[in-house]
């Protein structure tokens, strides 16, 4: 097996699937995991009609078994596993005093819970394999400062970069790495879903809150997929070998660390 394979999390739209279309290009096999089967399908076909090879699975990343049957399924179809994209995430707009139960412990379920189960499947493959392998997890700028209306969220991709820091000392002497990648506002459904939610509780029209954010990006636009996948296709990388637990921003000038 010459080709290296990647599974990517939540490909369907947006980061992932940018980070689908980039890894491809790269060269590698990559297995497309997401919710509405449909949706990941899609980009799969599309990278197979260029050319590259793209399968898709249907899993939703907040159940652990889920999660483990897409890695068996990919290893099933393409023969082994070496990077594992944890990109699948969810956002929510609330103040904190008003954030729901419910609303809290879907945040946790998916973006926390689905990062632990996906580091636990990708991990344990490698290691069955003795092979090295790469995780990439997805925190974001709301992962080094909490954001009003975010703090949710924000509790979320913070955690996420605890369980990359962890994960990465863990996994050194495996040869696996875990990183994340932290972008800022990237023009995707998601923001989409934020500036409307936003927008209404500061009653103001559609789009004025994504511009607010947008207006403060020192390289004076949004972000799109591909910036985002840009740094993923690196941290995916041989070039990558010497970096583990970080957490790097990716926002065009918002964030200075
Ligand atoms: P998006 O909402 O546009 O796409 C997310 C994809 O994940 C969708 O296809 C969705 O169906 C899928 N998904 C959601 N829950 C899932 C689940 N339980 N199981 C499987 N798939 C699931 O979001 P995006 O903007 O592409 O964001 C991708 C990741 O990047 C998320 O983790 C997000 O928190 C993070 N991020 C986004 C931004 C941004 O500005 N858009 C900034 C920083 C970090």
């Amino acid at each position: 097996m010459t080709k290296k394979i990647a599974l990517i999390t939540g490909a369907g739209q947006g980061i992932g699937a940018g980070i689908a279309y980039q890894l491809a290009d790269d060269g590698f096999v990559v297995s497309l995991a997401g919710r509405h089967l449909e949706k990941v399908q899609k980009v799969a076909d599309e990278i197979n009609g260029k050319g590259g090879e793209a399968f898709a699975i249907e899993a939703d990343v907040q159940y652990r078994a889920q999660i483990f049957e897409a890695v068996e399924k990919t290893v099933e179809h393409f023969g082994q596993l070496d990077v594992f994209v944890n990109n699948a995430g969810i956002a929510h707009v609330a103040p904190i005093v008003d954030t729901t139960e419910e609303d809290f412990a879907r945040l946790l379920d998916i973006n926390v819970k689905g990062t632990m189960y996906g580091i636990q499947a990708a991990a344990k493959q490698f290691k069955k394999q003795k092979t090295p392998g790469k995780i990439i997890n997805a925190s974001s700028i709301a992962g080094h400062e909490g954001f009003e209306l975010l703090g949710a969220y924000s509790a979320t991709k913070f955690a996420i970069r605890a369980l990359t820091q962890a994960a990465a000392k863990e996994l050194a002497q495996d040869k696996i790495t875990v990183n994340a990648y932290c972008p800022g506002i990237v023009l995707t459904p998601m923001w989409d879903e934020i500036d409307a939610a936003m927008s209404k509780l500061h009653d103001v029209p559609l789009g004025a809150s994504l511009k607010q954010y947008v207006d403060g990006i020192a390289l004076g636009r949004g972000e799109e997929p591909a910036d985002v996948a840009n740094l993923v296709s690196f941290l995916a990388s041989d070039k990558a070998n010497y970096i583990t637990g970080q957490a790097i921003l990716v926002d065009g000038g918002i964030k200075y660390v």
